[in-house]
């Protein structure tokens, strides 16, 4: 099956260009692989999810591992979010997640979601990684006058429910400790959160992984796996691994075709960025903007923003729709015009930079966790954008699952456990989406 978007996004050997890029001095420059070799254990995908997987395996179970990457280590979305450690990593209200799961099983979700966050933050420190902290909890600003009923909805339930410490600012509070601009109408925050560089994050997960003696292979695409004899052979273009057991960990970039189990059920979703020059004193206060915690805001088709070290801003929000240069050149456009209508003081400030990645959507708007019956393949994926403080966490409790061969059975929350359902017409995955996006323009254009 062909991938769903323009090749231009697939571009697994060429660097995407990012300000994480310019300002993370680490090329950790390691070799393809280029001959036939053996392992206990493959690691397909060299981001968060691969690599805390592959970690946990050699130092909690001492086994053999091998972790292969199509591109550089972190090429996927490891190395060119946002960097908000936020949470929960669903696209479902928690009413719904409630009606459907129940009670029980939705505040352990949550608990699961804080403890990733906590994960993030304790391998930091753990694994000596220097990636730029910023901030000491999230945001989330209403929009507009209609939405500041819903946070303090969402904040009483966080508190109530899942123990999440959570404070409500009025829109006059929220712009001495926030900022202000056209689109503020009051704020929530929640604990834990805080603000990283995604690329530092990983690069310095993949150094310690290095120390751990795993062994990585970079711009190593598996191709093609086959059975024989009761192994694996995973196929690149140089060599091949032969194995007893695979991890998938390629999250929006999984290519169709590799695993037909594994087919047909991840929606990636194309995200984009945009960063501004460096602001100065003046033009940051016109909009009192202070605060380095990440933001989002209440629109359906969210808007991400955060003051970056350096007084730039980051915004980010759903991106363009084919995956083309062009349609990112396009849509970087709009973002600047969206970032500008809710900060209009900064009319003549210029963008100095704008990527985009894919985050994986699925039917179940949860994460994955699990293993294909019968055979030796386990996955962690579909973080809906949330994968800062999801994707590490899944590693973890991924190679759990890997060294139990699955008879152990996992003590998070049964949402996480077990495989999305499979898209009907496939090849329409985008069109769905497109509906989606256009519904809820209309429902942002109406504010509802
Ligand atoms: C623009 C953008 C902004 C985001 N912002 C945030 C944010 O602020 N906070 C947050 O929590 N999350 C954010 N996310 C999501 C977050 O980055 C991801 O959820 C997380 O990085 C997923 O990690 P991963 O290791 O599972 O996947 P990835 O980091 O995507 O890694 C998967 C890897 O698999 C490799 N691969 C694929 N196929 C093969 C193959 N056949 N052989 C070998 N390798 C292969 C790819 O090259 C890729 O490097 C954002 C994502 C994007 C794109």
């Amino acid at each position: 099956m062909k991938n769903l978007y323009h090749s231009d996004i697939y571009k697994f050997n060429t660097p995407v260009s990012s300000y994480w890029e310019d300002t993370s001095s680490e090329n950790l420059n390691l070799i393809k692989l280029s001959k036939d070799i053996k392992s206990e254990i493959v690691v397909i995908g060299g981001g968060y999810t691969g690599l805390l997987c592959a970690i946990n395996l050699i130092e909690k179970y001492n086994l053999d591992v091998v972790l292969v990457e199509a591109g550089k280590i972190g090429w996927g979305a490891s190395s060119r979010n946002a960097g908000f450690n936020c949470l929960p990593p669903s696209k479902m209200s928690f009413k719904k997640m409630q009606s459907i799961y129940g009670k029980e099983e939705t505040k352990q979700f949550f608990k699961n979601s804080v403890e990733g966050s906590n994960h993030t933050r304790d391998i930091i420190k753990e694994y000596d990684i220097d990636c730029d902290v910023t901030g000491d909890n999230n945001f989330v600003v209403a929009h507009h006058k209609n939405k500041f009923e819903q946070i303090k909805e969402q904040a009483k339930v966080y508190k109530s429910e899942f123990g999440i410490e959570t404070e409500i600012y009025s829109k006059e509070e929220f712009n001495e400790i926030g900022h202000g601009g056209t689109e503020q109408y009051g704020a929530l925050s929640y604990k834990p959160g805080f603000a990283i560089n995604p690329l530092k994050f990983v690069n310095g997960i993949a150094k310690y992984a290095l120390s751990k003696k795993l062994k990585i292979f970079e711009h190593t695409k598996v191709n093609k796996i086959d059975k024989e004899n009761g192994s694996y052979v995973l196929r690149t273009k140089d060599g091949s691994i032969r194995s007893k057991k695979i991890v998938v960990a390629t999250n929006g970039f999984y290519q169709e075709g590799l695993i037909h189990q594994m087919d047909s059920r991840v929606l990636p979703v194309i995200s984009n960025i945009i960063v501004t020059r460096k602001l100065n004193e003046n033009e940051l206060n016109a909009h009192n903007f202070k605060t380095f915690s990440p933001i989002a805001n209440t629109k359906n088709l969210l808007y991400y923003y955060r003051k970056l070290p350096d007084n730039r801003i980051l915004f980010g929000t759903r991106g363009d729709l084919t995956g083309s240069d062009q349609s990112n050149l396009e849509m970087s456009k709009n973002m600047e015009k969206f970032l500008k209508d809710i900060f209009p003081q900064w009319s003549n400030v210029t963008i100095d930079y704008s990527w985009r990645g894919l985050i994986a959507l699925s039917q179940k708007l949860a994460p994955s966790i699990g293993k294909i019956d019968n055979e030796e393949i386990y996955y962690g994926f579909g973080y809906n954008g949330v994968g800062v403080s999801a994707a590490p966490w899944t590693g973890k409790q991924l190679s759990k699952l890997v060294f139990s061969s699955n008879s152990k059975d996992l003590d998070i929350s049964k949402i996480y456990k077990g495989l999305p359902k499979k898209f009907i017409f496939p090849q329409l995955r985008t069109f769905y989406f497109r509906i989606a996006v256009w519904f809820y323009a209309i429902k942002d254009k109406l504010n509802i």
